[in-house]
This record gives structure tokens, sequence and C-alpha cells, in this order.
């Protein structure tokens, strides 16, 4: 098993690339994520070089390999089980069970994995909408489909259901809570007019006012 370190890594790689349309990854950009310096990078991207994960190109970036992609995919399988199984099973709320699954996430044995997975009922998402990537996943873009439109630019009168939450801070998800908003919930865009930098819509519990800057980051399906 590979340790906790070069499981963040690989994840952290795996997700700055896929949110940048499989360019790869910059040094700065993965201590910035990670919180710690660039010269602290660049020899932990040895270690991933030499066990073949990870390949750093000056100038280009860092991409994954194969291995290091599927290594990726595992932690991020793990990471959203996890967070659906603390929902589901000790009624935590979305806004708490990230931070847990940052730990348990290299905890987890694949079998403890496995059995949650099917204690779920093969769930596709987890608690923010996000795929959960298949056991066998090791493309980029396996369980990390586009995601669906954004709730900013529904015209009036959309119908709307809430798919996937983009922002996955406790304060917004909390924020989100209050107003009635969870994943899944039914609406309709009562207005969106041009340059108002808000929208108002209806849900079950009434109308509200959304920022067109947190209606963006809220992914919708048609309902
Ligand atoms: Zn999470």
């Amino acid at each position: 098993m590979a340790s906790l370190t070069v499981e963040n890594y690989a994840k952290t790689i795996y997700q700055l690339t896929a949110s940048q349309d499989g360019r790869p990854a910059s040094t700065g950009q993965i201590a910035t994520t990670l919180g710690v310096s660039p010269g602290t990078v660049t020899s932990m991207l040895k270690t991933l070089d030499a066990a073949r994960l990870a390949t750093h190109r000056p100038y280009e970036g860092v991409a994954l390999t194969r291995a290091g992609r599927m290594l990726a995919l595992r932690v991020i399988r793990r990471h959203r089980l996890i967070e659906l199984f603390l929902m589901r099973t000790l009624d935590m709320t979305w806004d708490e069970v990230h931070d847990e699954a940052e730990h348990l996430e290299h905890a987890v044995s694949d079998l403890l994995v496995e059995r949650i997975d099917v204690f779920l009922g093969r769930p596709e998402v987890d608690p923010h909408g996000d795929p959960i990537p298949p056991a066998d996943a090791h493309t980029l873009g396996d369980g990390e489909d586009p995601p669906p439109r954004s709730l900013a630019d529904c015209g009036s009168g959309t119908g709307f259901r809430l798919a996937r939450v983009l922002d996955q801070s406790p304060e917004f998800l909390r924020y989100l809570t209050e107003c009635g908003l969870a994943l899944g919930t039914v609406g309709e865009v009562e207005r969106n007019p041009d340059g108002a930098g808000l929208m108002r819509v209806r849900v079950a519990g009434g109308s509200l006012s959304l920022a067109l800057e947190a209606a963006g980051k809220l992914a919708v399906a048609e309902a």
C-alpha cells in the first residue's frame, strides 16, 4: 500500500489535472494545494518518479502515469464512499464528512471499501454529487464526467434538480442547508435578470435569492 503522502500527491495531481482539462499540474499548484514548499514538492516528485507514478517535465509540468492515475482514483473512490457511509450510518451532515474522509481514506482496506460499497448499494455519487469512480477505473475521466449545467446559466422558468456542489467548504454547504438546498432538491428559477448578479429560485421551503457567484457553484440537471 502506498504511503499517506504518496496517496495525497497522486490525488492532488489528479484533481488539478482534471480541473484544467487534462493539462499537467505545476509544482507551484501542487505546493499551494498541499500547503508545502515548492522544494518539498520537487523532492517528493523524485519519489513519485522512482515509483513510476508520475513524470515531471521541466516547463511542462507534472503528469501521472497510468499507475499513478489508478492510485489517485482508488483514493478518491475510498474518500467518496466513506463520506456517504458516514452520512448514511452515523447521521453526519454533508459539511462534516469531508474532513473525516480526508483521514480515513488512507486507513481503510480494499476489503472494507468493498463491503461499504455493497452496504450502500453500489452508489454512483457521493453526498456532494461527485461521481464515485468504479474499483477498476484507470483512465483520466473515469468517474469524472463533466459537471451538468450550472444553475447560474438557467433562465427564468427553468425547472432544476440540484445534482452536484462544486464548492465543498463547510461554510458554503451549511449555507445551502439553511436555504433548504440539498442534493436532489427540485426547484424552479423564478427570475435570472441579465447583469443583476443575482437570481431568484423557488424551492419547497419558499423562494430565495442567490448570488450568481454561489449559483455558479451548483450544478443542476433538468427536472
Ligand atoms: Zn470530500
